[in-house]
């Protein structure tokens, strides 16, 4: 058996998640793959009952199983709290305990959902791209000063190191993943200034060697961001390091204009981590109205990252597509003319579409 262990977290995150275990369950009836779930919790929910955001017994948990389903986590109730208290803890603690090295966003335009995207629809129409972002490395771990006096004025600094397994490890998965996609590689790097990017290119390319079917192109990251809003359809797969990961696996998501439809995985040492990348969502917890797209298809990435199977993970991947197209909306893509439906029932829709 496959052993998923679930983490709604807070807010929205018991909803959604409920949806996607939903769903891998007739996904598991249909392909016979044999999993088993168990519940824990993380942030603020975790914090009411164990005094705690993340206990050992949960990252142990995590540690042991095939893959981890996340929801999301925080809320105002817990703002307050000290830092090593506070929901987003768990989030560190996870990524630090299973060694979540690389993260994973595809950034898929719906053409049903085409009009919600902040961008022409003719540049941004059959985008499919996925960001490929180093996560435990470079200049968000390196060696810091908050503040110091040189000459007698105050200067703080951060520094970016990488060393070539670390950067071998994330191209790796990179080129791995272009192999199952449609084969190209975009390394994103500031190699005209940053020494640690000089390095990053250079064992890129070396990587690249044992790929010969992958074809490889490098871009600054400057000229990158603006790529991926002049021609996003370019890309397909896209590595980076953490930092600049970050600023554009966040200027991706926009491409497409639903934010509850975007999943992400967090690929480990130990387990690899799936969840939406969207917060808890205060605001519409409990109300039945949350978009589980998300979730669901962040399940499908676990199906296809950390269980092999990406005949299942197409499955359902199918189902949202013919959901969309179908017509059915939640709240928050919702468009007149179109069917208006809650959680549950985008759910119940989506798995007779298996
Ligand atoms: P958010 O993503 O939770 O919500 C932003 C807006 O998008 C809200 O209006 C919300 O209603 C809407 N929204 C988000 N997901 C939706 C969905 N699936 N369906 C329908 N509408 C959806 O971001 P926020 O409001 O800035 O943060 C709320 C809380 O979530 C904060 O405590 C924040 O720290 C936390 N957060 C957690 C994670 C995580 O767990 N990975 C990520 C981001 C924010």
């Amino acid at each position: 058996m496959k052993k998923i262990i679930v983490i709604p977290g807070d807010g929205i995150g018991q909803e959604i998640t409920a949806s996607a275990v939903e769903v891998l369950k007739k996904v598991d009836e249909k392909f016979k793959i044999g999993m088993e779930y168990e519940t824990r919790d993380a942030g603020g929910t975790s914090y009411e009952k164990f005094g705690s955001p993340l206990t050992d017994e949960t990252l142990d948990a995590c540690k042991k199983a095939d893959g981890v389903l996340f929801g999301a986590v925080g809320g105002k109730k817990w703002d307050s709290l000290p830092v090593h208290l506070r929901p987003e803890k768990a989030i560190f603690g996870l990524r630090k305990g299973l060694g979540l090295f690389a993260n994973l966003r595809p950034t898929k335009v719906y053409p049903e959902l085409i009009n919600s995207s902040p961008l022409k629809k003719e540049l941004v129409a059959g985008s499919d791209l996925l960001i490929v972002r180093e996560l435990v490395g470079g200049i968000y771990f390196g060696p810091r000063c908050e503040s110091e006096t040189k000459d007698g004025v105050e200067q703080a600094w951060d520094t970016e190191i990488y060393s070539v397994p670390e950067i071998e490890r994330i191209t790796k998965l990179a080129f791995e993943t272009a192999k199952i996609r449609r084969g190209k590689v975009t390394s994103v790097d500031k190699a005209n200034v940053l020494a640690a990017s000089r390095l990053w290119r250079k064992v890129v390319v070396d990587v690249a060697k044992n790929f010969p079917d992958v074809e490889l192109n490098h871009l600054y990251v400057d000229n990158a961001a603006m790529q991926l809003v002049l021609n996003p359809k370019q890309f397909d797969v896209i590595v980076t390091n953490n930092i600049f990961g970050d600023i554009l696996s966040d200027e991706a998501a926009v491409i497409g204009g639903s934010i509850g439809l975007m999943p992400s995985a967090s690929i480990g040492e130990f387990t690899s981590l799936y969840e939406p990348i969207h917060g808890s969502a205060p605001d519409i917890a409990g109300q039945g109205i949350a978009n589980p797209m998300g979730t669901i298809l962040s399940a499908a990435m676990l199906l296809r990252y950390s269980l092999n199977r990406d005949d299942a993970a197409k499955a359902i991947e199918t189902a949202i597509d013919r959901t969309l197209a179908d017509g059915y909306r939640t709240a928050d893509i919702f468009t007149d003319g179109f069917k208006k439906v809650g959680t549950n029932e985008v759910t119940e829709i989506i798995i007779k579409n298996i």
